[in-house]
């Protein structure tokens, strides 16, 4: 089975440009230096023999970022079935907000799947979503809060949560298949690896040629793609220290920095 990749967003936190910077990549001219929110869309070939069964699921996003709702208009998003969570950080959640549109077109809720500690988080950050309102507004978006305790299904796929370190922040990588969405880490444990074996793709954060606490820089993101043995590797959560086309030029073969629009068909 072949299912589509989409990556909504490959920007760090503040995006790129970041407000208010003069430098370089900022002031580019290049759409590839211009980066949103993290997120993908994951779209799976629709299952069976064509009839529209309610279970159905073939388009799943990971996160909802901050700029989800242009980023649905860019790259014509108009279902979303699922929605995987990393983490809580503002950038990965901040779009939550945008399913109500979804919601809508689709009337249904959408299930949301999360560990416990993200889950209990959203229920704090989102209380207006999960407690009865005072009165009825724009409406409110209407999701199903799973926890995820270890490898699920949805639809006809597979998923294999992935425990990464980011920082000291514990947050989920998702593998699908051959490939493998690893954001906003710093740290891959030990008790991690065996899950990545065989990962042919990977999309993974890499932030800058700098270090940092709670992200791989370039150099450390090489590494890992090495050790994973993948094929093909996209960085994602890129500040505004890499040039798109000046840094592709310098990375390993099969290497590449992601960008907005960027479309991956894997196994
Ligand atoms: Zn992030
Ligand atoms: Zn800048
Ligand atoms: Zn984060």
């Amino acid at each position: 089975m072949t299912a589509r990749v989409t990556v909504l967003g490959s920007g760090t936190s503040h995006g790129v440009p970041a407000i208010g910077c003069d430098c370089a990549v900022c002031r580019s001219n290049d759409p590839n230096d211009r980066r949103t929110r993290p997120s993908i869309l994951i779209e799976l070939p629709s299952s069976g023999d064509g009839r529209a069964y309610t279970r159905d699921v073939r388009s799943i996003l990971v996160d909802t970022s901050t700029d989800l709702r242009n980023q649905a208009l860019v790259h014509n998003v108009r279902r979303v079935d699922a929605i995987l969570f990393t983490h809580t950080h503002a950038d990965h959640v901040f779009g939550l907000d945008d399913v109500r549109r979804f919601n809508q077109m689709q009337k249904a809720p959408i299930p949301c799947y999360a560990d416990r500690d993200t889950a209990g988080t959203l229920r704090q950050m989102f209380r207006y979503i999960f407690e009865q309102p005072e009165q009825r507004g724009g409406g409110l978006p209407q999701i199903s809060l799973f926890h995820i305790a270890g490898p699920f299904t949805l639809g006809d796929v597979d998923i294999v949560p992935v425990r990464v370190m980011h920082g000291r922040l514990p947050v989920l990588g998702f593998r699908i298949g051959s490939f493998a969405y690893l954001t906003d880490c710093n740290h891959i444990p030990d008790e991690s690896w065996p899950l990545l074996h065989g990962v042919r793709t990977v999309i993974l954060d890499a932030l800058r040629h700098r270090p940092h606490s709670t992200h791989f820089s370039v150099s450390e993101a090489i590494a890992v793609v090495q050790k994973l043995g993948a094929e093909r590797a996209y960085f994602t959560h890129i500040c505004h220290d890499l040039p798109h086309a000046e840094t592709c030029a310098q990375l390993p073969r099969g290497i590449e920095l992601a960008y907005d629009g960027l479309v991956l068909e894997i196994e």
